[in-house]
């Protein structure tokens, strides 16, 4: 009995010892999990769409990022100078500024586990120890609290839980690229502060796990260090939450209560995605990490009926999120830069803020891991490539807040709308956010399964990794992806036995063929799947996909009033748009109409955007402009023009413009 409890423990321990614990989301030991992180830099882009972007990350976004925060500009590093005693002065930026100083910081990491420049390091090891000087003796640290005098945790406008979130997400990332303990060892000393402070849950902190980043941040913590105390407390956080009642309290701010901050309904009986889109979408995220550890079941049921609501009722056909800057939630509580009620999706005045865009892509990726379904994947990817990349000027200095997906000249601009990206925002929180989910996106390329691996983005990449099992493989992908649909996997390295290699097929890839070294498989490809291909494989074996990048036009669901009548442009993973650029002189976006006989050509433009492929076409402008609120329909007159569609993402590179993802059909 003794001897095979040891044969099974052994057994375990070398299991254990085999996964890879380096990933963006160390869920190498999470039972609840079908799909397992690959090692942060174990794939790296080397051809096309991404690698172009991770070159611009390296070379421009996170260097120029750097040089903003640190400098007077962004004053990030000063704030953390200040508190350290070693400068003169005051806090400034937004309360949240110390947790999106992490985010870069997170960002330069993905940029060293690739390129391995040591200068990185060694500007990080002396932010780390500016940062090390700023932490109180207690493990407390957050420079908007310290440097104004305000008592640890007696607000939470000031945002303690999002900046201790970013902090122990960084720091767990920093151990697990560089297996240095100084930045973590400031990260544990932190949280344990946070555990003793939260973990009697008093009665008058109850409603002050906000903004929820410290959950998947507490989570990971946990799984850096193994001390499950961490994992208590995120899960405690879950709990608090929702019990309270609503009033006015002196930790809440004005109006930032209710389902304005998911405090209404307890996580899991909500059936409905309320409130600031950036605030839930990370706590849903959180959830979910939590679920991966406990595997509780209530809590999974709910973000599946969260994640139908927000995908079937709330998102915009780029994956943005956050249908308005204010409005109400379907209990009339006041909501801002938030979901609203189901199917309320107005184009012009969406707020869709890049993080909450990004946070919606992070929700997916860990539901991706945890069910190994590719409609998670889908959503991931559709996020990337639109409403995500859309944050970023292409040259890499500027940025959106705001991801309208249609923009007129005369818009009345909301707070933290522009009409063209900006070189800084005050409020820095999106930049960051979405450089260092360019800097990882590779290793959410793939991911490890019971028996081989699963390919769950395409770009010309290699992947250089270990299956579950140990053993080694190596693989290349070789493709134009999203530009053409044809996509080469070569085997480089594989073991002896049989393995799968799971291909994800895209909701819109219809037709997809799949052939292995010449020969179609014997698998049903279905889009919307993973098609699984068992086999003995070898070096020099070639999967050889083809997904047809056809041009598709969308329709919204007849509920959604905003979009009834028009359509949408997408061409694979990518949604298009028509902007001021390719319209004749003082023609508005508003005069443009779609005949539904139009047809279309894609052209790949090498000079265009950065490289892109233009879907062209003939549309009808119309002529007879009236003004005022409503008038009679006559004399209606048109002309056709010949034009082209660029991606939603590229928009905004060519001088102001109006804008437009939707346009009205013209039926025959
Ligand atoms: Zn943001």
């Amino acid at each position: 009995m003794m001897k095979k409890t040891l044969t099974i423990l052994s057994f375990f321990f070398t299991l254990i010892l085999l996964a890879q614990e380096k990933g963006v989301i160390d869920n190498s030991n999470s039972e609840f999990v079908k799909f397992k992180s690959i090692n942060i830099g174990d794939c790296v882009w080397t051809d096309g769409f991404w690698a172009d972007k991770f070159e611009v990350a390296e070379k421009v976004m996170v260097p120029y990022m750097g040089t903003l925060l640190k400098g007077d500009t962004g004053h990030a590093l000063n704030n953390f100078k200040i508190a350290a005693g070693l400068k003169e002065g005051k806090h400034e930026g937004m309360f949240w500024h110390d947790g999106d100083f992490y985010k870069w910081m997170e960002a330069s990491m993905y940029i060293y586990a690739i390129n391995k420049d040591e200068k990185i390091i060694t500007d990080l090891d002396e932010i780390i120890a500016i940062i090390g000087k700023a932490q109180l003796e207690n493990g407390y640290l957050q420079t908007q609290t310290q440097l104004k005098n305000i008592k640890p945790f007696s607000q939470r406008k000031y945002h303690e839980m999002y900046n201790s979130g970013h902090l122990y997400i960084a720091a767990s990332i920093y151990y697990r690229i560089t297996g240095k303990r100084n930045f973590l060892d400031i990260a544990i000393k932190h949280a344990n502060n946070l555990y003793e402070t939260f973990q009697p849950q008093p009665k008058e902190l109850a409603r002050f796990g906000f903004n929820q980043v410290q959950i998947m941040g507490l989570v990971e913590l946990y799984r850096t260090t193994k001390d499950r105390k961490y994992l208590e407390l995120a899960e405690i956080f879950i709990n608090m939450r929702g019990k309270s009642e609503l009033k006015p309290d002196p930790s809440v701010n004005t109006n930032n209560i209710g389902d304005m901050t998911q405090e209404r309904t307890p996580l899991r009986k909500s059936k409905e995605a309320v409130g600031h889109a950036v605030l839930a979408l990370y706590y849903y995220a959180g959830a979910a990490d939590v679920y991966a550890e406990t595997g509780e079941q209530a809590l999974i049921d709910a973000l599946d009926i969260l994640w139908g609501n927000i995908v079937n009722q709330k998102m915009f056909v780029t994956g943005a999120c956050g249908q308005k800057h204010d409005g109400g939630s379907s209990h009339r509580d006041f909501v801002h830069e938030a979901f609203t009620i189901d199917y309320e999706m107005h184009n012009q005045n969406a707020y869709n803020e890049t993080c909450a865009n990004l946070c919606n892509a992070m929700f997916n990726q860990r539901m991706l891991s945890v069910k190994g379904e590719s409609k998670y994947a889908d959503v991931m990817e559709l996020v990337l490539y639109n409403s995500g990349l859309s944050g970023i000027s292409l040259e890499g200095k500027d940025y959106f807040y705001t991801n309208p997906l249609r923009r007129t000249f005369d818009h009345k601009m909301g707070i933290t709308d522009y009409a063209n990206r900006v070189p800084y925002i005050p409020c820095f929180c999106c930049p960051p956010n979405l450089v260092r989910t360019i800097a990882k996106s590779s290793a959410w390329a793939y991911s490890l399964t019971k028996n081989g691996i699963a390919v769950n983005l395409y770009g010309g990449n290699k992947l250089t990794t270990k299956q579950l099992d140990g053993s080694a493989i190596e693989l290349t992908q070789e493709t134009q992806y999203p530009w053409e649909g044809r996509v080469n996997i070569t085997i480089k390295k594989a073991k002896k036995n049989v393995f799968d290699i799971q291909l994800r097929i895209p909701e819109w890839a219809e037709d997809t063929t799949i052939k292995v070294n010449g020969k179609s498989v014997d698998t049903e490809i279905l889009e919307g799947t993973y098609v699984t291909i068992t086999r003995k494989w070898k070096k020099g074996d070639v999967i050889a996909i083809d997904m047809p990048m056809d041009v598709n036009l969308l329709e919204g669901n007849a509920k959604i009033e905003e979009v009834r009548n028009q359509v949408a442009i997408k061409r694979g993973p990518l949604v298009y748009c028509l902007e001021t650029p390719d319209l004749p002189e003082n023609t508005s976006i508003l005069d443009m109409y779609l005949p539904l006989d139009t047809k279309f050509t894609s052209t790949y433009k090498k000079d265009l955007l950065g490289g892109i492929t233009a879907i062209e076409g003939t549309l009808k402008v119309r002529k007879d402009k009236k003004e005022g609120m409503y008038h009679e329909l006559d004399n209606v007159q048109w002309e056709s023009i010949n034009t082209q569609f660029v991606p939603y993402y590229s928009w905004s590179n060519r001088g102001t413009a109006e804008m437009t993802v939707w346009l009205p059909l013209l039926w025959n």
